[in-house]
């Protein structure tokens, strides 16, 4: 008998940490303690000049690790940091630590890597914010060239006061502007142009349907010539196999980003491949 109530209480159990984990609004108060307790920590992401080879950029990508639960995607964090408004304490986190290992990147003798770092919507919405990144550039010594803030389309589309006025003192700073996910959202290009964006990040959804699907094909096309003609770069979201990205080297593509090159890593993972400064297609 004893032993059955045992093993329903550790059933029980276990689905109750299975519905705790599923359920974001209970994570909220170790969301609230995680940076003090050193549960958050920033990968990298490489991203491929698709014509030198070599590692023009990093994307800093946060990741929890949470003492019960494990590891916990930021798809389900990042929106509950948004609700609760403790995205504005982890974003200044991020921003800082993603910083600052670029510029140390710099003085351990790599070449420069431009790193670029997810924003979202809340963060521009805060009046101060501008100030926030120049105070940041001071502190970490990083030349603002190699800052590039990812905003969706949604966040730029936004014809909000606070986040033009934002967007606006953030490039008279230097720093670029990205689209991320470009083609998922409301879109129009007047507005990209508006604030003199930098770079289109094309979804990987379309990427996926490359090089066989007409429509993906088509698409990631025109997205390019368009960015092209007006000054823009175009990199692309999850390149996972090799005609992927023989497919968009033919189109035109500037650089891109996925599992082929390399997942989302550690400082330490990361090493051999600065090291090397460019990705290796006979590695694979
Ligand atoms: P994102 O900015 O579009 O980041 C790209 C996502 O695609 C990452 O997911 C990355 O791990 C994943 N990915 C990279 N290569 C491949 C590939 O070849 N195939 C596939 N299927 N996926 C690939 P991740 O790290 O889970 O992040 C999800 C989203 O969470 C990010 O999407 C971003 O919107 C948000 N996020 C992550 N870190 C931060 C942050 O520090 N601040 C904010 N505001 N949002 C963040
Ligand atoms: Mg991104
Ligand atoms: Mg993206
Ligand atoms: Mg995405």
């Amino acid at each position: 008998e004893a032993k059955r109530a045992g093993k329903n209480t550790c059933c029980i159990f276990a689905k109750e940490m299975e519905d705790h984990a599923l359920q974001p609004a209970l994570l909220e108060n170790d969301l609230h303690h995680a940076i003090e307790r050193g549960q958050l920590s920033l990968y990298y992401q490489p991203i491929i000049d698709l014509v030198s080879g070599e590692v023009s950029g990093m994307e800093a990508l946060l990741r929890w690790h949470h003492p019960e639960y494990g590891f916990i995607s930021p798809g389900i964090f990042i929106p509950l940091a948004e609700e609760t408004g403790l995205i504005h304490s982890i974003g200044r986190w991020v921003l800082r630590k993603a910083c600052l290992q670029s510029k140390r990147w710099q003085e351990e003798g790599f070449r420069p890597i431009r790193m670029s770092v997810n924003i979202s919507m809340k963060q521009l919405q805060e009046r101060d914010f501008h100030q926030h990144i120049k105070s940041i550039l001071d502190e970490s010594g990083l030349e603002p060239q190699f800052l590039e803030l990812e905003v969706t389309e949604s966040t730029i589309m936004q014809n909000e006061q606070t986040v033009i006025e934002n967007l606006t003192q953030i490039k008279a700073l230097g720093v670029r502007i990205s689209i991320d996910d470009f083609g998922t959202g409301y879109s129009s290009l007047s507005y990209l142009k508006r604030f003199d964006v930098d770079t289109l990040k094309i979804d990987k959804s379309f990427i996926h349907d490359l090089p066989d699907h007409h429509y993906g094909h088509v698409i990631t096309t025109a997205v390019i010539s368009i960015a092209h003609s007006l000054n823009m770069n175009v990199v692309a979201e999850g390149v996972e196999k090799e005609e992927q990205w023989k497919c968009l080297e033919s189109i035109k593509c500037d650089a891109a980003q996925g599992y082929l090159f390399s997942p989302p890593s550690s400082v330490e993972t990361l090493q051999p491949l600065l090291e090397t400064g460019r990705w290796n297609e006979r590695e694979t």
